[in-house]
């Protein structure tokens, strides 16, 4: 079966073709599919019957079935439990801001990355997300709240850089000017830091953010939090994230999870900045969210301040980050609401 809305609109063409219909019916279907945001062939009023028939019994137009939506009264946060068409469970969240909707999306079906403080990791990576079932996080979204989304992270459940060939054309729908066409710069992916996949997506010349899931300044204390340490020295994967920077244009940020007395003493700072300056990096820092059973905890406000202030001591720029949508946070531990705490207390 045919997976429509993971195609271009040249291999949409070429498929109809090859189909007997006409090439203009491919521009057609790509608008229903990546503009109007069709969940079905029914939608689609000027394609004929026949075709119709002809797509619903070669092709799939895949579709999320919500099983549960829960929104924020404080601040009108919504998370989206959708179901794949085999049963798989994801997550996707939608953050409304002054500057415009962001939508955080997942990218895999669980993950295998093993990090000690997440979730998301816990039952192991089940499969990879196609890069339609990206895409319908959003399409599905912007769809219910009837809002244009103009903000997309790639930062729930799973290891973007994991099912690079799928991220990849996930982007190049996303920001086509045919479809949504969301600027490349308001797209960030998060990484826990694939070498050869970081250089490889320097290559393709996007205006992406990048963010590397830093969380520890020092291999030994990586190691011990991180499973990806073991195979990436900080060294190599701080010196991937710079180039990616400097061939880019584009400044990278650092994720940093603050956990009480794991990662956060005078020394980790020390440790911290010194990466930071050699990648050009902003650093997002992120009180822990205790979701597993590891039993970290993340330090008070005080302590994170403190932490913040003397990065910018040493001239990093730093903001600390806090969960949004704390009332419907209690039962998810995959997903953080992150908001950017511009001059918080
Ligand atoms: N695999 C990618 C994408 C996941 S993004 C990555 O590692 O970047 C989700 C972000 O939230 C990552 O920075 C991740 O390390 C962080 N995170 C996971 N569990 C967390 C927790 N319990 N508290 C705070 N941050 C967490």
């Amino acid at each position: 079966m045919m997976d429509l809305k993971s195609l271009t609109k040249e291999e949409l063409e070429a498929f109809l073709l090859e189909k007997g219909e006409k090439k203009y019916r491919a521009a057609q279907l790509y608008e229903w599919m990546h503009r109007h945001l069709a969940g079905s062939f029914e939608e689609m009023g000027n394609l004929p019957k026949s075709m119709k028939e002809m797509l619903a019994k070669e092709c799939v137009l895949t579709c999320l079935q919500t099983e549960r939506l829960q929104i924020s009264k404080l601040d009108g946060t919504r998370k989206y439990l959708f179901a794949l068409s085999d049963g798989q469970m994801i997550e996707s969240v939608w953050m409304p801001y002054h500057h415009g909707n962001s939508v955080c999306i997942s990218s895999q079906a669980g993950c295998r990355m093993g990090c000690k403080f997440c979730a998301s990791g816990i039952g192991g990576l089940v499969r990879n997300l196609t890069p339609s079932e990206m895409l319908d996080q959003i399409y599905r979204i912007q769809r219910d709240t009837g809002e244009r989304v103009s903000n997309v992270v790639v930062m729930g459940t799973g290891e973007p850089l994991d099912n690079y060939d799928n991220l990849m054309r996930f982007l190049q729908l996303l920001t086509d000017e045919n479809g949504l066409h969301i600027s490349q710069r308001n797209v960030t992916v998060s990484t826990c830091g694939l070498v050869e996949q970081i250089r490889a997506l320097a290559q393709e010349k996007l205006a992406i953010t990048l963010a590397l899931s830093l969380h520890a300044p020092t291999d030994e204390k990586r190691k011990q939090i991180m499973p990806i340490a073991h195979k990436y020295t900080l060294d190599e994967v701080v010196g991937a994230v710079a180039d990616y920077g400097q061939i880019t244009g584009r400044r990278v940020t650092f994720e940093y999870s603050l956990i009480a007395g794991v990662n956060d003493s005078d020394e980790d700072v020390k440790n911290l900045s010194e990466l930071a300056l050699r990648a050009g990096a902003h650093v997002n820092l992120i009180p822990v969210n205790p979701v597993t059973e590891a039993g970290y905890r993340a330090p008070d406000r005080r302590a994170a301040k403190a932490f913040a202030d003397k990065l910018e001591q040493n001239r990093v720029n730093a903001t600390i980050r806090r969960t949004i949508g704390a009332d419907i946070d209690a039962a998810c531990g995959q997903l953080r609401r992150k908001v950017r705490l511009e001059g918080e207390d």
